[in-house]
């Protein structure tokens, strides 16, 4: 019975940490066995709960970062302010456990029956969920012909860099860095306006489906971009990470 299935879904369960991975030197990847774990949709996420001994507990959300199948993992920007993410990429060791729940969300959700054109826009750690969609596409055999337009700060801030180099065969990676471009930057340079938007994204008439996905600025301004070259509202799907972070 659905209902059920979604009650069972959102109970706390306790996961082990397997393997982390240092993406950037902000930015780590946390694999999770994870007991009860029913199968995921690329795009969703979960929810991680910590509590310290004093009982205080504080909750986040993040992005699933394998594909349907494949072992859980998260990928996890160190904020050097947050509570939460400085404690899951510094503190967290392989045999810790963790308290989590999911996974989670039904809408911004990518699935091989998908055939049409696929715009993915990532701002920072936003390309988390983009890369789940990117692997599913890849184990499903689909074709679906991909663009990725990836923000970052600086080069060394590309999270999977060398992941999405490799993908060519239908999917093209685009680059921007906002702060600093390394000496003969051949990628894009400055923050996702609409003018990047008519140069990189599907023209509106092949029907795109669009995944955008960042801190909440990024999103609005990206959602708004495409829907300005004629992208339908309902095929721009977006999820917002939060606050700016002043990217
Ligand atoms: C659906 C969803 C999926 C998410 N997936 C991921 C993911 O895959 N990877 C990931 O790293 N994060 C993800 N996030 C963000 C994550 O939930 C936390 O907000 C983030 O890790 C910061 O938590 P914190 O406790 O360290 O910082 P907090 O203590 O909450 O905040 C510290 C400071 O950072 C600011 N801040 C809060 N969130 C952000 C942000 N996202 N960017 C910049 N500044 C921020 C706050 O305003 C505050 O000033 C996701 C959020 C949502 C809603």
């Amino acid at each position: 019975m659905e209902g059920t299935a979604v009650h069972r879904r959102l109970i706390w369960q306790v996961a082990t940490v397997t393997g982390t991975v240092d993406e950037t030197p902000t930015v780590r990847t946390i694999q999770l066995a994870v007991p009860d774990w029913p199968a995921h949709r690329a795009g969703q996420h979960l929810d991680v709960r910590l509590t310290a001994e004093d009982g205080y507990s504080a909750e986040r959300s993040y992005s699933v970062a394998s594909a349907p199948g494949e072992p859980v993992a998260i990928t996890v920007e160190r904020l050097e302010d947050g509570e939460v993410s400085p404690y899951l990429t510094e503190e967290l060791r392989v045999g810790d456990q963790l308290e989590l729940r999911g996974p989670v969300g039904g809408y911004f959700v990518w699935e091989a029956a998908n055939a049409g054109p696929l715009l993915l826009v990532a701002g920072g750690s936003g390309v988390v969920p983009l890369r789940a969609i990117l692997r599913e596409r890849q184990r499903s055999g689909s074709d679906a012909p991909v663009r990725l337009l990836y923000s970052s700060r600086t080069l060394a801030d590309v999270i999977y860099r060398d992941e999405l180099d490799a993908y060519g065969h239908g999917i093209a990676v685009s680059y921007t860095l906002t702060r600093a471009q390394p000496a003969g930057w051949t990628g894009y340079a400055g923050r996702v306006n609409s003018a990047l938007l008519a140069e990189v994204a599907w023209p509106a008439h092949e029907g795109p489906l669009a995944f955008v996905c960042g801190p909440t600025s990024f999103v609005e301004t990206v959602a708004e971009g495409l829907v300005g070259l004629g992208y339908q509202p309902g095929r721009v799907k977006t999820e917002r990470f939060g606050a700016s972070g002043g990217r």
